[in-house]
């Protein structure tokens, strides 16, 4: 056993705790408060690696692990917890493109995603199926050398800025969920409609809803083979999931790192409020928690740069990765006591970031299927 990253990711921990904290963070409120996309720092993030983190080097990636992902998921959330996207949302998609992908796609979209000049997104949620993910009516349906897709997709990440999506379409709507193909969908094609949300965090990422109107994709976009799309995108959520809990935690950890510099120097009663133990012990425990997250998230990551199993982890870690964080937020604005009731503070704009990926993803429920499947077993599964 061996808990110690090698020279090389703890430099990169080191370049992007740096840029996090000294790009990111300064301007994190800014980019809520003014509802901007943040363009040039997607791209900045492609310059640094971050984008093409799982994207091999022949098509203009890192070629980096699993591991480093999760370092540069942390790193980021320190300073920009929407920016931390652009580690989650790319390794999802780049990891499916790059297993299943035809050879023309690969090289078309892999380096531009890597660069940061192209934004993907991943698009199954519909209005009628979320956790039942498999229930999604979108159909896509061959006619010719192009397939004709059909339907709404919602609540997609980028949804207002993504240049292209990864849909999951049913090409065999009589087999339900092992009917399910994933294409490439460029937003430039006929019939394609984006439209965004009000969100209360996450803003500059526009989440929204794709609505495909008989769009016609080109049949060499289909990702892998006709309907296997479920079992590709079942294995990209367990990466997913493991980067969104180091996502959250790494704002946590922000959070109670800057609440500890304020209960060292904030007095009450003539003391430091870090003194009292009400106060301290908090800080404690949330960082516990945090410290116990991270690790499970890191071993599912090392479990999956091995080869090996690591769903269950990977659902342990969302489940509770979010829910640990958001409640470590919380407690850091209060102990900031007033001020971190405003606008003027991360605190608030970081709990409203976090608590969307108690969501995304998949639920606290749909996580524990996961889980409850693997150690209860499958036939006691509810679907
Ligand atoms: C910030 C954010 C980002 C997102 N990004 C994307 C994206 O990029 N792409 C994408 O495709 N989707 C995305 N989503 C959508 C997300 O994946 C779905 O919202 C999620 O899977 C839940 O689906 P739902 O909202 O339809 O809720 P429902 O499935 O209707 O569930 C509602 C509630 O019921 C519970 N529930 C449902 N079924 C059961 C059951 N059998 N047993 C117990 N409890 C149950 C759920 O846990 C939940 O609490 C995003 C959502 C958010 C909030």
């Amino acid at each position: 056993m061996n808990f110690t990253f090698d020279s090389e990711q703890e430099a990169f921990r080191e370049v992007l705790r740096d840029f996090s904290l000294k790009e990111l963070l300064p301007q994190y409120m800014k980019w809520d408060q003014e509802n901007i996309f943040p363009r040039h720092l997607w791209e900045k993030l492609g310059q640094l690696g971050v984008n093409g983190l799982r994207i091999s080097e022949e098509y203009g990636g890192s070629g980096a692990d699993c591991l480093t992902t999760g370092i540069a998921a942390e790193e980021i959330g320190r300073g920009d917890f929407s920016l931390t996207y652009a580690v989650m949302l790319n390794a999802l998609a780049s990891e499916i493109i790059s297993n299943h992908a035809t050879e023309a796609i690969k090289k078309t979209w892999l380096p531009q995603i890597a660069s940061g000049e192209k934004i993907v997104g991943v698009a199954i949620t519909e209005p009628s199926a979320g956790t039942d993910a498999g229930g999604i009516l979108t159909t896509a349906r061959l006619k010719g050398d192009h397939y004709i897709l059909n339907g709404e997709k919602s609540g997609i990440s980028a949804a207002t800025i993504g240049d292209m999506f990864v849909v999951f379409a049913k090409t065999s709507p009589d087999l339900g969920s092992r009917g399910i193909s994933a294409f490439i969908v460029p937003t430039d094609l006929d019939g394609v409609e984006c439209k965004g949300y009000g969100d209360m965090g996450n803003k500059l990422i526009g989440r929204g809803s794709v609505y495909l109107n008989d769009v016609a994709v080109p049949k060499e976009n289909l990702i892998g083979l006709e309907n296997k799309g479920f079992a590709q995108v079942m294995n990209g959520f367990d990466l997913s999931r493991l980067l969104i809990g180091l996502q959250c935690v790494g704002a946590a950890f922000q959070s109670l790192d800057e609440t500890i510099e304020h209960v060292k120097t904030r007095q009450s009663f003539g003391k430091p409020l870090a003194t009292y133990q009400g106060v301290s012990f908090p800080i404690v425990e949330h960082y516990t928690n945090l410290e116990l997250i991270k690790w499970q998230a890191y071993r599912g990551l090392w479990l999956r740069d091995q080869g090996l199993k690591h769903s269950k982890e990977a659902s342990s870690v969302k489940w509770l990765g979010p829910k640990m964080s958001q409640e470590a937020i919380h407690e850091c604005m209060l102990l900031n006591g007033h001020y971190a009731y405003t606008n003027e503070m991360p605190l608030e704009q970081r709990l409203r970031d976090v608590i969307g990926l108690e969501i995304g993803d998949g639920t606290a429920q749909a996580n524990k299927f996961v889980i409850a499947r693997e150690i209860i077993g499958k036939d006691f599964r509810p679907y």
